[in-house]
């Protein structure tokens, strides 16, 4: 099969696409024929070596993908060949034309979410899910701020939030992104590229602040967060690439806290209410994702530096 192989850390151009073997599922094992994987920041960090999990080497990439089940080992009882499917982690990497997962790895993809729509479920619906429920514990009648509102996990979580009763507010940082973020349901949006757009924010929430920021860029943004918090508010870290100097002063004043998590850290039980939640979503049709790109497996190093630029609009997804 063809896979994209990543043999030592480094820039993108260190996916190479390679043929290799097409791995065989052992007991509790399953063997996915994918036909859309989703590319995720996180990808581009482990690829670089920075992340807080190293890979043994080489290792293909890619813990989102969609397709079909082709063939299952002994003792599998959840899925048999021909079922649709969406990975959350895979033992082999998503970045490939087969991927071997665990038998709990996979989850039932309704029909009518197309394969690229599935490459985009588990790290951006997932997290999303985590953030708003887990994490913020959102209830219908509170105000969301969506920061970065256009990519990912903020298009899922302008989704989520609309469908449980928040008013959502969005940023982005292009036309593009705005328009899909009002599109995806944000009641109102916010470019986060104008000088002063924090004052139309408070402004938006009549002076009161917002109950929840969910955080794509802490780095740059957690200070600021703090002070358009209302009263009991939570920032919810989800993104953050360096470092910042916060008052603490702020959250003092309004009762207010700032977490972060990773995906990686949740309880069993956590993921298994998440995927619970996410099929019904995407079977009643409240949770649409968003492809914006989809390009050829052997594009996947145009689709990593991609990624890592501004103007995000969805998920990009590589068709192997
Ligand atoms: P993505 O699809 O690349 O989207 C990035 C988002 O960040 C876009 O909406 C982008 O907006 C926005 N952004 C850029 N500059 C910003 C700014 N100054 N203020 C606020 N937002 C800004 O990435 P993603 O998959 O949504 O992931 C978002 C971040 O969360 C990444 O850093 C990722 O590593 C992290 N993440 C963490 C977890 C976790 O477990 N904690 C899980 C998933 C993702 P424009 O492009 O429109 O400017």
């Amino acid at each position: 099969m063809k896979a994209i192989v990543v043999h030592k850390f480094g820039g993108p151009e260190e996916l190479k696409l390679e043929e290799i073997p097409t791995p065989k599922p052992a007991a509790g094992q399953v063997l996915v024929r994918i036909h859309g994987a989703g590319v995720n920041p996180y990808d581009t960090y482990m690829r670089a070596g920075t992340y807080a999990v190293k890979p043994p080497l080489p290792y293909t990439p890619g813990s989102d993908g969609a397709g079909v089940i082709e063939a299952v080992g002994d003792r599998v009882k959840k899925v048999k060949p021909g079922d649709r499917v969406y990975t959350a982690k895979t033992l082999t990497g998503a970045y490939a034309e087969y991927a071997l997962a665990l038998e709990e790895q996979v989850h039932s993809l309704p029909q009518k979410i197309s394969f690229g729509q599935g490459a985009g479920v588990w790290v951006p619906y997932g997290t999303a899910y985590h953030a708003l429920y887990h994490s913020a514990k959102a209830h219908a009648g509170e105000t969301v701020l969506v920061h970065g509102a256009s990519g990912g996990v903020g298009s899922a979580a302008v989704q989520m939030g609309r469908a449980i009763g928040l008013t959502v507010l969005g940023t982005a940082g292009t036309q593009k992104g705005l328009d899909l973020a009002k599109r995806e349901g944000a009641h109102a949006v916010f470019d986060h590229s104008k000088a002063g757009y924090q004052e139309d924010i408070l402004k938006a929430t009549g002076g009161r602040g917002v109950d929840i920021i969910l955080e794509m860029l802490a780095n740059v943004n957690l200070a600021a967060d703090l002070k358009l918090l209302a009263t009991n508010g939570r920032v919810i870290i989800i993104g953050n690439r360096g470092e910042i100097t916060i008052n603490p002063r702020d959250l003092m004043l309004r009762r207010a806290s700032a977490r972060g998590f990773t995906l990686w850290g949740i309880t069993p039980s956590e993921e298994s209410e998440i995927h619970a939640g996410l099929i019904a979503g995407l079977e009643n049709g409240s949770l649409r994702p968003v492809v914006g790109k989809e390009m050829p497996l052997a594009e996947a190093a145009r689709a990593h530096k991609e990624i890592l630029e501004p103007g995000a609009a969805g998920k990009i997804v590589l068709i192997p």
